[in-house]
């Protein structure tokens, strides 16, 4: 008998980065495809100390069951990492504990989206969240978005017109654009949330992966000095890029009647993010391993973007265009065309394939109308060698 399944499910199909992934099991493949860090990164001693410490200090808090918002002990360590990043005032009540910021996000449909609710994104954005939002049946509307994040007069534009239920962002190193919001559009953008009161959802899973200046003050930091844009904010933070994605701990801040919404939501759901994965996360924030360990990723992180970003100029010149990325984890690029190459994203990359080297084509990223000359690289899993020889015959590709 056929399955009848719900009928949300018709909102969504697999996406076409799937099947690619499905080639890079090939031998000898170097891949730029993937969104992931570098598991040589994992800090795996400091890691270590903190399972045995909250083995041994607090063995119920790690391995009981715990409450929905979160551990505790995390929530104060998040806090405190959040007053590090610029957010003076928030306490530890202000947050919950989600499983991974995805799940925030997740939490964000469930309690926000009913069908054809209308949703700004940046076009482009990152796919998961677009899958996410329309199988809660979200309209998506795409706003445009230029090497200086969202471009905020025809997000305003858009917002005037669509009056959307909401707005998402991810104005730091955003995936796939790499894009920073600039410090003038991040207040144009609270002032926009309180002018025509529509809530802010700033996705910032990247903000930590700076490589050279720090990037402005997150939406939440700023939002202390826009009054009443506060009540209008939402913010997912994640320790995926920073410390290890397997942990799944990530957090939401945002208005208090949100976050007690959500957390039914999440009742339903996981009933709470892993305690061990929560305990082990707040004593290495504790043990203050953090700041060595973020250096770490930014130093190793820059220099493989510089390489991809040289030998990207030197291979394929003219056909390609892009700006240096400054952070985050992808050089977001556009092809040309320019001396009859190819000017196709998804054609370059099947010609890639055969090379020996994949990437991601950009048209999935966009919610509508998607520019189908863009493709993501991401510098983050291979070493200056692979990502010399994996440009070297993006090259021959072209
Ligand atoms: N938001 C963005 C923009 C991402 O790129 C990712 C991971 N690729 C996530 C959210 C989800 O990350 P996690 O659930 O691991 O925190």
């Amino acid at each position: 008998m056929p399955i009848s399944f719900a009928d949300r499910l018709n909102n969504v199909e697999t996406s076409a980065i799937r099947e690619l992934f499905k080639l890079l099991g090939k031998p000898g493949i170097i891949s730029f495809a993937g969104g992931f860090p570098d598991s040589a990164m994992f800090d795996v001693d400091g890691i270590r100390e903190a399972v045995n410490t909250a083995l041994s200090e607090e063995p119920g808090g790690a391995l009981q069951y715990g409450a929905t918002e979160g551990y505790q002990p995390l929530r104060e360590q998040i806090a405190s990492f959040m007053h590090g990043k610029g957010v003076k005032d928030l306490s530890p009540e202000q947050l919950i504990v989600t499983t991974g910021s995805q799940q925030g996000l997740d939490l964000l449909g469930k309690t926000l989206i009913s069908p054809g609710d209308k949703v700004i994104v940046e076009g482009p954005t990152f796919l998961a969240t677009i899958q996410c939002f329309r199988l809660y049946g979200a309209q998506l509307i795409s706003a445009p978005v230029d090497g200086n994040g969202v471009k905020t007069d025809e997000l305003e534009q858009l917002m005037a017109e669509h009056k959307p239920k909401f707005v998402y962002l991810i104005p730091t190193f955003g995936n796939p654009s790499g894009a920073l919001l600039n410090l003038e559009r991040r207040k144009a953008v609270l002032a926009m949330a309180v002018k025509h009161q529509t809530l802010i959802v700033e996705d910032d899973p990247y903000g930590d992966l700076y490589f050279g200046e720090a990037p402005p003050p997150s939406l939440l930091a700023l939002s202390a000095s826009v009054p009443g844009s506060r009540e209008l904010l939402v913010h997912c933070g994640s320790l995926s890029k920073v410390l290890s994605p397997g942990l799944r701990v990530g957090w939401m801040v945002g208005p208090a009647e949100l976050l007690s919404r959500a957390t039914m939501c999440k009742q339903f759901s996981d009933a709470h993010t892993s305690t061990f994965a929560q305990a082990t996360a707040a004593q290495y924030l504790k043990a203050g391993r953090m700041p060595a360990t973020l250096a770490k990723v930014r130093a190793v992180y820059a220099e493989r973007a510089a390489t991809m970003g040289r030998a990207l100029k030197r291979e394929l010149g003219d056909a390609i265009d892009f700006v240096p990325p400054q952070g985050g984890l992808f050089v977001w690029a556009r092809l040309t065309g320019a001396g009859g190459k190819v000017g196709d994203g998804a054609t370059f990359a099947q010609r890639a394939i055969e090379k020996g080297v994949a990437f991601v084509p950009g048209a999935p990223f966009y919610a509508a109308n998607p520019d189908l000359s863009t493709l993501r690289l991401s510098f983050a899993t291979a070493g200056l060698e692979k990502i010399e020889e994996g440009v070297g015959r993006l090259g021959e590709a072209i």
